[in-house]
């Protein structure tokens, strides 16, 4: 027996091996009949499974793409948005919400968050909305909704509302899924993602055919019959094998998902109290599903490896906002732009939560956070 190359954390900010084992059997299966009938790109096996997400979504159709950068992208050239656009966003997201909005040739517009969830203040997006606005996009942060009914407000009625669902799989706002909140959603299928692929893949959604069809034609070279290209597209369909797993996956995640929510009450019992430290907050109307149990501690960076030299695999989402990445330098922010997202950047840790995690392992993240305290 080899030792493995990296030492396991004793507890893992996700466990992917603890997901493979539920589905292991059924993903062999229909590798081995995918295989055999080589139909490695699109075919029936992407069409189920993109209608059985739509259907878990609640909308109409769901395109199944290479990954959740290209699913915003693709989601925002069908609306139209392209250059001399502007798209409103927050400073605090993945960087990929900012850089689907530039491929498609838009200006990013970036916005400071709420203080209490770091979800896209809607009254800072309202003041950002001008004639160049095509696009407002919700970002539905750590798992759970932006608050859509004001951004769609703020949008106006020349602006779209476009979801970045990428960590919302299951959440609802008012009982209504992710996904189905606005114009078009995208969503990633990141192996990390509550529900994840092995390897990359996305999704787009919506309840308007005509901009399913625009999605359809631009994931396949522009058109969706062969050697027709009406427009000019770009190749980023879902993988075939991906479909099988993510369709393998998406039979448990409303149970995963629960899972996450049992451990994330876990931890405001466990951490009520601490001194110093911020519990994550919901948004009244929201059902979370805790893509990322995310705290606020005073010297982020000290209790951090303190975590980690205990074997918590604490993260950090994200430490640098995005008008202070240098890939966005030409959008002219500096420091102190957005103060709620730079203050949050320096103290939010995210803590080890997935399905499967037990209430032993929580208790020695509760157990090592107390002791890495300043
Ligand atoms: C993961 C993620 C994306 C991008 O997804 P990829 O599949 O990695 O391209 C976009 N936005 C947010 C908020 C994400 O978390």
């Amino acid at each position: 027996m080899t030792a493995p190359a990296v030492p396991r954390d004793a507890v893992p900010l996700v466990d992917l091996a603890w997901q493979h084992e539920q589905v292991a059997d059924e993903v062999a299966r229909g590798f081995a009949e995918t295989i055999a009938s080589s139909a490695f790109v699109l075919g029936p096996a992407v069409a189920a499974f993109e209608r059985a997400f739509a259907a878990f979504c609640g909308v109409r159709d769901c395109v199944g793409v290479g990954n959740g950068t290209d699913a915003l992208e693709l989601a925002l050239r069908a609306l139209g948005v392209g250059p001399g656009d502007e798209a409103v966003l927050p400073a605090n997201t993945f960087v990929a919400t900012a850089e689907a909005v530039a491929r498609a040739g838009a200006t990013p517009v970036l916005v400071d968050v709420d203080p209490d969830h770091l979800l896209v203040d809607p009254a800072r997006a309202a003041d950002r909305v001008g004639p160049r606005t095509a696009a407002v996009v919700a970002v539905h942060l750590f798992g759970q909704a932006a608050p859509v009914e004001r951004l769609v407000e703020a949008a106006g009625t020349r602006a779209a509302l476009v979801e970045d669902a990428a960590q919302a799989q299951g959440a609802t706002r008012h009982g209504r899924p992710a996904g189905g909140l606005g114009r078009i959603a995208a969503t990633s299928f990141y192996p990390g993602k509550n529900l994840g692929a092995y390897g990359d893949a996305g999704a787009v959604l919506t309840d308007d055919a005509a901009l399913a069809a625009a999605v359809r034609g631009l994931r396949n070279h522009g058109g969706e019959h062969r050697y027709e290209h009406p427009v000019l597209g770009c190749n980023s369909r879902l993988d075939t094998l991906q479909a099988v797993v993510l369709h393998a996956k998406l039979a448990r995640l409303g149970a995963w998902n629960a899972d996450r929510r049992r451990a994330a009450r876990r931890y405001d019992a466990l951490l009520a109290g601490l001194p110093g430290v911020a519990l994550p907050a919901t948004l009244p109307g929201n059902e979370h599903v805790w893509h990322l149990y995310v705290v606020r501690v005073p010297d982020r960076d000290g209790v951090l490896r303190r975590l980690r030299a205990d074997g918590i695999g604490a993260g950090v989402h994200y430490p640098v906002p995005l008008h202070l990445q240098g890939g966005l330098a030409h959008l002219g922010h500096r420091p102190g732009d957005f103060p709620v997202a730079e203050a949050a950047a320096a103290t939010i840790l995210s803590l080890p939560l997935h399905p499967g995690i037990t209430p032993a392992q929580q208790e020695q993240v509760a157990e090592s956070l107390r002791r890495a305290l300043p």
